[in-house]
């Protein structure tokens, strides 16, 4: 079996994290943890990147735990941008070939059974989205059947996946919830009340920096003047509502 040097005393989450970048959207293991009690307080860290600056900005990944044949496996996955990502589901259900169970039962059959989506080795996600139909001839009959590919490279076998089917499926752990899409409202206020909301104190001079980083230049210039005529004495959030007084008709072409 694996060496038991997988248990990393301090995981690696700056390579994780580095990886699950380069491909938006995929599943990277970030970690692998002898308790699942662990890993599920990791996972739920990970989306709000709570003590876990690998993760930051909050929102920037997903996370979820699974069975690792080694423990308890955490997967993570770099979802910030525009384009919503597929969403894993909890489950697939695929034709497998089932020639009986009975001695003496010859016939061949298909049968669709319903499995998790977690590859049982690693807990990476099975290939749900590979799915694609085999056709295979047995007595005279063709069959179709179902057959994927595991991103992680273990082969399911149709025995272990009947085998699988048969348990009771226990109901996975909930998903963290990801954090706030982002804000429908994405004027220079809206995205400075955003900001604000999830940092107590915000002052002005922030508020004019996020907006230089989003290319609302004059924006940014109008709220340092008020700045500076109010003496330095200025929250965020005024500084939006500043906007908002200042340019009642934004809506629309405002750009
Ligand atoms: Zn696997």
């Amino acid at each position: 079996m694996k060496s038991r040097s997988i248990y990393r005393a301090n995981p690696d989450h700056a390579t994780a994290t580095a990886m699950a970048r380069e491909e938006r959207g995929h599943w990277v293991m970030a970690a692998l943890y002898p308790s699942s009690t662990s890993a599920k307080t990791v996972a739920r860290r990970v989306p709000l990147a709570e003590m876990m600056p690998a993760y930051e900005p909050a929102g920037a990944y997903e996370a979820y735990v699974a069975q690792h044949t080694d423990g308890t496996a955490l997967w993570v996955r770099y979802v910030a941008g525009e384009e919503p990502v597929p969403v894993l589901p909890d489950r697939m259900s695929v034709r497998i070939r089932h020639d009986g169970d009975g001695p003496g039962y010859s016939g061949s059959g298909v049968i669709t059974v319903t499995v998790s989506t977690r590859c049982p080795q690693c807990g990476g996600p099975r290939g749900f989205d590979t799915v694609i139909p085999h056709r295979f001839h047995h007595d005279g009959d063709w069959y179709v059947v179902d057959r994927w590919a595991n991103r992680c490279g273990h082969v399911d076998m149709y025995d272990a996946v009947l085998a699988e089917s048969r348990q009771v499926l226990l109901p996975l752990a909930p998903a963290p919830v990801p954090v706030p899409s982002p804000p429908a409202d994405d004027s220079p206020a809206g995205l400075i009340l955003t900001a604000a909301k999830g940092r107590r104190g915000m002052h002005a001079q922030q508020a004019a920096r996020m907006l230089d980083v989003h290319g609302h230049d004059e924006d940014a210039a109008r709220i340092r003047a008020e700045l500076r005529s109010r003496n330095g004495h200025m929250s965020a959030k005024q500084a939006a509502d500043y906007l908002h007084a200042w340019s009642p008709v934004a809506e629309g072409g405002a750009q």
